[in-house]
């Protein structure tokens, strides 16, 4: 391997981090609350009054995106048929139900990120479907099993509470409903509370703006992803540059009158290479059980220690999962280097000259080309995929304007402010993402009160704790569908919620047969699953020198929520293949069940 010129990118990698840390960490950033809580609103679908409740159902499952569909389907295969699916905003989808702005797209492959492809007998158009068509997915799955029957929508919930003497919980929303369920689960995102930069001034901007997760097509104009007529002959600013930003930027390119782009850090931007999927190919491959084989070759080929012999998905993710093997693998540099540096940093700093490059091939104007290179170590960010996202700095409208790793100064009535220089715009778009690694109790809105009148901020009080991710001691009866203290570090989160739901179904499914009344997880059985997960203090030492972001709680503590802080192990194939013997085995171990004798 060649070796660049390793002492000078970590020096530069030093002081671009010591560039963007800053005391205040996830307290920077303001909720779309108080003044700004209109651009929380659901641009989307109105809202349609009604009676509150007071009923039963059998499960109650809040949070109507992936998880919430996936738990629903597969409780309906298992024969459970009452489920409500409780959800904020106005239909089913989640995050897609929010994302809409243009060029939403998912990054990880189509066929093993859309969920129940071969239940519902759907083949995705696209290599990485954009962000309708996993939305009318999101609906296929909810008509096919039957889950719009029961649901609320525009419905928040605000309390749960579990009464030990009739074994159900008791569900309070925000429309005054109080009914009950023998189960409760829930599936709340890790992206989706959306949050604002804290910009002095933020509130006094005069002109029209909005996030990026509520996109109002109302003043951009076509809601079919088109040339957003109304901003032809506007200046429009977009704030921030990660995932979200690097989708919609080459569609505003074009579209405005002028674009600004204020970026704090560059993205990386990795190689999309987005085709259509051949029917006639996808129907040789598509024996039964495809969807499965999929899942797990990918699981295998992003997690497992030694490379799998095939690779089905082969993108740039498993690319860079096969460089990072190969690192892995290679010779120990410090026998034959001074420098003490480990071989995967090379790995890691060299793929970096890639990404460097393409910015360089892409980007006409050289200075431009200069600050959009990422300097940070490759896992530090999550990356990027687009292949007109640089080319649309080409464009004579689009001006990047740098922060110099400081961000944006402040909003002024007419305009942004950046180094004492104010850009007038007549619209912001804010990509500046969702709350991460912050309490992840406040950030659903509710606190269950369990066993005993415990809530679960209580139990939670160190840090999460649970059994395989979704059983909690001193709560009955519920269960978490969420990838923290289970078992995951790689790209494919639909995955991980499939099995979660899976075991949600399994549990619930066995219970309603065999009659049994309740279902909690031993202490025993939580702590001894607590100990195998473990925090993994490489990958923490090595965060902590990462430039700040959300993988790293914006460089200043990796706190108790931090999102890559616990979880089982690498070996993602490794934690699905346990759910799956833990479901067979049919004994449900760890579990305690209960008959209330009614
Ligand atoms: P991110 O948190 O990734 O990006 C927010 C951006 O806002 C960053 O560039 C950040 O800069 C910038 N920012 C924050 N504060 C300021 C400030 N004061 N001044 C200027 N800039 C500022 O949010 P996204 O919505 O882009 O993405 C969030 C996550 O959602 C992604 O990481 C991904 O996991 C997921 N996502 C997935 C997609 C997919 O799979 N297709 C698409 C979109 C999102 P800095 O980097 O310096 O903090």
């Amino acid at each position: 391997m060649p070796r660049p010129d390793v002492s000078k990118v970590l020096e530069k990698h030093a002081a671009e981090r010591a560039k963007r840390l800053r005391p205040d960490g996830n307290d920077q950033y303001r909720p779309l609350a108080g003044d700004l809580a209109h651009m929380a609103e659901d641009p989307f679908t109105d809202r349609v009054e009604r009676e509150p409740l007071r009923d039963h159902v059998t499960v109650a499952f809040i949070g109507g995106g992936f998880a919430g569909l996936m738990t629903g389907a597969y409780l309906k295969e298992a024969g459970v048929d009452d489920v409500r699916i409780v959800e904020t905003g106005g239909d089913v989808g989640g995050t897609w139900y929010w994302n809409r702005y243009p060029g939403v797209q998912c990054d990880v492959a189509s066929l093993i990120y859309l969920p129940l492809l071969e239940e519902t007998g759907y083949v995705p158009t696209e290599w990485y479907a954009h962000g309708p068509e996993i939305l009318e997915h999101c609906q296929r799955i909810a008509k096919q099993y039957g889950l719009y029957e029961r649901a609320l929508f525009h419905t928040r919930v605000t309390g749960l509470e579990w009464d030990e003497a009739a074994g159900r919980w008791t569900v309070r929303t925000d429309r005054g409903d109080a009914f009950t369920a023998q189960f409760v689960a829930w599936g709340l995102g890790n992206l989706s509370v959306p949050k604002l930069p804290g910009i002095p001034g933020i509130e006094t901007f005069a002109g029209h703006a909005f996030h990026a997760s509520r996109w109002d097509y109302a003043y951009t104009g076509d809601p079919a992803g088109g040339p957003l007529g109304g901003l032809r002959d506007r200046r429009v600013a977009v704030i921030g540059t990660g995932a979200s930003a690097v989708q919609c930027v080459p569609h505003l390119a074009t579209a405005c009158g002028e674009l600004f782009v204020f970026q704090r850090t560059p993205s990386v931007i990795e190689v999309r290479n987005n085709r259509p999927i051949d029917p006639e190919w996808f129907a040789r491959i598509a024996t039964p059980g495809w969807q499965q084989r999929w899942l797990d070759n990918y699981a295998a080929n992003m997690t497992a220690a030694e490379q799998p012999a095939e690779d089905l998905v082969d993108d740039s993710w498993t690319a860079l999962a096969r460089r990072g093997r190969a690192a892995g693998e290679g010779p120990d540099p410090e026998q034959d280097g001074a420098d003490g540096i480990g071989r995967e940093v090379y790995a890691d700093l060299e793929k970096m000259d890639e990404i460097h490059a393409r910015v360089a091939a892409t980007v006409r104007d050289p200075r431009t080309a200069e600050l959009l290179k990422p300097w940070y170590h490759l896992p530090c960010k999550r990356l990027t995929f687009h292949d007109e996202y640089l080319a649309a700095f080409n464009v004579p409208t689009v001006h990047l304007v740098d922060t110099g790793g400081k961000g944006v100064e402040r909003i002024a009535p007419s305009g942004v402010v950046v180094d004492g220089t104010e850009y007038p715009v007549d619209c912001i778009i804010y990509a500046s993402g969702f709350e991460v690694g912050t309490d992840p109790i406040r950030r659903g809105g509710f606190d269950p009160v369990g066993r005993d009148g415990r809530r679960l901020s209580q139990a939670w009080a160190d840090g999460l704790r649970t059994m395989h991710g979704l059983h909690v001691h001193g709560f009955p009866n519920a269960f978490l569908v969420q990838p923290f203290t289970g078992g995951m570090r790689f790209s494919n989160l639909a995955h991980n919620l499939a099995e979660a739901a899976r075991t949600v179904a399994a549990v619930v499914g066995h219970a309603v047969r065999a009659g049994v009344d309740v279902v909690e997880v031993t202490r025993e059985a939580q702590d001894a699953w607590m100990r195998e997960v473990g925090v993994d203090a490489e990958w923490r030492s090595f965060l902590a020198t990462c430039t700040p972001g959300y993988s790293n709680n914006e460089g200043t503590d990796l706190g108790a929520y931090s999102i890559w802080e616990e979880y089982l192990c690498a070996d993602g194939l490794g934690y699905f293949r346990l759910l799956q013997q833990w479901r067979d085995a049919g004994d449900f171990a760890g579990l305690q069940r209960r008959h209330l004798g009614r």
